[in-house]
């Protein structure tokens, strides 16, 4: 994982990035870790990392572990996303 070294979330307190549901007051802690994310210069080589690796907490490349249950469900099924 040599992309790490270039994430923007180093200089971040890693608690942004592992909120406690997706809801709710949530919705506003994934907000600013996405905010984050959108700035990073490896935020593909991240999601892909967790699609792959079946990382299950957490927001990674700009997901919650929802959306990349789902991404992931969308390529063992084929459905292209
Ligand atoms: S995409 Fe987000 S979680 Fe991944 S390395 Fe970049 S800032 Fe960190």
């Amino acid at each position: 994982m040599n992309w790490r070294s270039a994430a923007a979330c180093r200089s971040e307190d890693p608690e942004l990035f592992f909120p406690l549901g997706e809801d709710g007051l949530s919705r506003r802690q994934i907000e600013e870790a996405r905010a984050v994310c959108r700035r990073c210069p490896v935020m593909g080589a991240c999601g892909a990392w967790a699609v792959r690796n079946g990382e299950r907490d957490g927001v990674w490349g700009g997901m919650t572990a929802a959306e990349r249950r789902t991404l992931r469900r969308g390529r063992v099924t084929g459905s292209g996303l």
